[in-house]
């Protein structure tokens, strides 16, 4: 967990998104979101980290609550508030999504460029798989505007089973 990040390759963003998230993944996720703070000049604080290194090592929806209990088994003085304004920097500048139909966090994978993406969450296991997919975001915006309707948030889930468990 320690030692200090060497200058990612830009590679990562533009791999092709395999969803298994293994550790390794987890740590190239969070080496590139360093890499995406450092170019835009975000500030990454400890605390901000550690809440993204949780999200990401979680490999699937994670709930806030789960994220403060774990980080209260670390440091056993994690508070609310505290929590939820590092996830509410994460998202705000696209590190991560809120899953709000369940109301849980997940690491994005492109973190490089803010985007909104539609969501396949399992309804079973609870994975949660992006659609990457701008047309679909475009079509939304593009309805919205014919309506003059100036969206702020877009949050698209679609509930189902998810492959895996569709053969269970
Ligand atoms: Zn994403
Ligand atoms: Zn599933």
């Amino acid at each position: 967990m320690a030692g200090e990040v060497k200058p990612v390759s830009q590679s990562i963003s533009s791999k092709s998104h395999a969803h298994d998230h293994h550790h390794d993944d987890a740590q190239s996720f969070v080496r590139a979101v360093e890499h995406a703070s450092e170019e835009r000049g975000l500030r990454l604080t400890p605390l901000r980290k550690e809440v993204l290194e949780l999200v990401a090592a979680a490999g699937r929806p994670i709930k806030a609550y789960d994220l403060l209990d774990q980080l209260r088994e670390r440091h056993g003085n994690a508070a609310p508030p505290t929590v939820y304004r590092a996830l509410d920097f994460l998202l705000e500048h696209g590190f991560i999504h809120k899953l709000e139909s369940i109301n849980a966090y997940v690491s994005c994978h492109h973190p490089a460029e803010a985007h909104q993406v539609p969501f396949l969450i399992c309804d079973n296991c609870s994975s949660a798989q992006e659609v990457c997919d701008e047309r679909v975001a475009e079509l939304i915006e593009a309805q919205a505007k014919t309506f003059g309707f100036r969206p702020q948030a877009q949050t698209l889930e679609v509930h189902g089973l998810c492959k895996n468990c569709r053969k269970a």
